[in-house]
C-alpha cells in the first residue's frame, strides 16, 4: 500500500502518522521528495481500512500496489537505485562491466585476465570459486583456494571481485572477502539463501532463474530486500525456451520491463545466454541499446583449454575491441562505459 501525503506537512506530523501506521504491524518506508512525502507500507496490509486512512487530514491519496513485490517496486522508489560497490556505482550513467573467467583456475590465469580487462575498461572482476555444474563429474571450482586467488588478484589490480555463493555455510567468508555476492540462476529460488544474504549489506548480483518469470525474479529480489539489504543488482542471463540453437534465449525485453516495474539496476550476461563466444558481441550491443545498466562477460586467455564455459568465453583482445565499440553505443544512449 502507498500513502501519498499532502504537500508541505511538518516532519513531526509525518512521524506521528508513521507511528500510528506501524501499529497495524507493517513496516513503513518513507520516500521523501522535495515537496511531497510518500509512505510505502510493507507487510500484511489486509487489516488496514483504506477508507479510514484516506479520511486522515494528512493524506492526499491511498493506493494499493497491485504487484506482489513492494520494496523492489518502482512505485515505492520512483528514482533509479544506484548501488555503490566499493566506490564503483551500478545503476548510474556509467555502465558496470564485470568480466573474467567462468571459473578461477589458477593465480596466473586470473591475474593475466584481470590486468587485461582492467586495461580495456572493465570495472569488476568475475570468477567462480564454487561452481554450480550440471554434472557432478565436471570441475566444481577451487573453492576456498579460488576465493584466495581472487583476493590476491584484487590486491594486485584493485578490481572489486564478484563471485558466486552457493551455500549459507560460506556466507561469513564471502561477507569478509567478496565485494559483490553473486546468486546464480540455479539458486534464484533458494529462498533460505536469499534471506541470509538479505541480512548482510553486501551488494547482491541476483541472476534470473532459467525458467523464471519477471515477476518471480523480482519476488526473489524482494526476499533479499525484505530482510534489509536493498543493494540488489538484477542480471538477465537468458531463459529456457523451445529454442535450442543457443544455450538459452536472451530475454532482452526483460530490461525495459524491469526498468518500468522496478527501480533496481539490471545488467545483462550475454555469455550464459548465448553459450557461444561469437554471439557475445551482437548481444552486448543490443543490451546496451535496450538500456542495460551493465554487462557480465566471460573472458578467458585460453578458451580452448578453459575448465568451464570456454565455448562462450571471448579472448582479452576481442573484449578490448568490444569495449571500444560499446562505448560508441553507450554514447548514443547517453551513458558511459
Ligand atoms: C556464472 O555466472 O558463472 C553462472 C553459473 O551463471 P548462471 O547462474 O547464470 O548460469
Ligand atoms: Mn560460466
Amino acid at each position: 500500500m502507498i500513502v501519498i501525503l499532502k504537500n508541505g506537512i511538518k516532519k513531526e506530523e509525518i512521524d506521528s502518522f508513521t507511528n500510528y501506521l506501524e501499529r497495524f504491524g507493517v513496516e513503513i518506508h518513507p520516500i521523501i521528495g522535495e515537496t511531497q512525502t510518500i509512505l510505502g507500507l510493507v507487510g500484511d496490509t489486509s487489516k488496514i481500512d483504506t477508507a479510514v486512512i484516506s479520511a486522515n487530514h494528512l493524506v492526499e491519496k491511498v493506493m494499493h500496489v497491485q504487484e506482489p513485490f513492494k520494496m523492489a517496486n518502482r512505485i515505492f522508489h520512483p528514482e533509479n537505485t544506484v548501488v555503490d560497490v566499493k566506490g564503483e556505482l551500478i545503476g548510474g550513467k556509467k555502465l558496470a562491466v564485470i568480466a573474467g573467467p567462468c571459473s578461477v583456475e589458477n593465480y596466473e590465469q586470473v591475474l593475466e585476465i584481470a590486468k587485461s580487462i582492467k586495461k580495456s575498461g572493465a570495472g569488476f572482476l568475475r570468477g567462480g570459486a564454487f561452481k554450480p555444474r550440471t554434472s557432478p563429474y565436471s570441475f566444481q571450482g577451487l573453492g576456498l583456494e579460488g576465493l584466495n586467488i581472487l583476493k590476491e588478484v584484487k590486491k594486485e589490480t584493485g578490481l572489486p571481485i564478484v563471485t558466486e555463493l552457493m551455500s549459507i555455510e560460506m556466507l561469513d567468508k564471502f561477507v569478509d572477502d567478496v565485494d559483490m555476492i553473486q546468486i546464480g540462476a540455479r539458486n534464484m529460488s533458494n529462498f533460505d539463501l536469499l534471506k541470509e544474504v538479505g541480512k548482510t549489506k553486501v551488494p547482491i548480483l541476483l541472476k534470473r532463474g532459467m525458467s523464471s518469470t519477471i515477476e518471480e525474479f523480482l519476488m526473489s529480489a524482494e526476499y533479499i530486500m525484505s530482510e534489509g539489504n536493498e543493494n540488489v543488482i538484477l542480471c538477465e542471463r537468458g531463459i529456457r525456451t523451445f529454442e535450442n540453437y543457443t544455450r538459452n534465449t536472451l530475454d532482452l525485453s526483460a530490461v525495459p520491463a524491469i526498468k518500468k516495474l522496478s527501480h533496481l539496476p539490471i545488467i545483462v550476461d550475454p555469455s550464459h545466454a548465448a553459450g557461444m563466444w561469437w554471439m557475445v558481441e551482437p548481444l552486448s550491443k543490443a543490451a546496451v541499446s535496450a538500456g542495460t545498466d551493465g554487462l557480465m562477460i566471460e573472458v578467458h586467455n585460453d578458451p580452448a583449454n578453459a575448465k568451464c564455459d570456454g565455448q562462450q568465453s571471448i579472448k582479452p583482445d576481442r573484449f578490448h575491441e568490444l569495449m571500444r565499440k560499446l562505448s560508441k553505443i553507450a554514447e548514443i544512449e547517453e551513458r558511459e562505459i
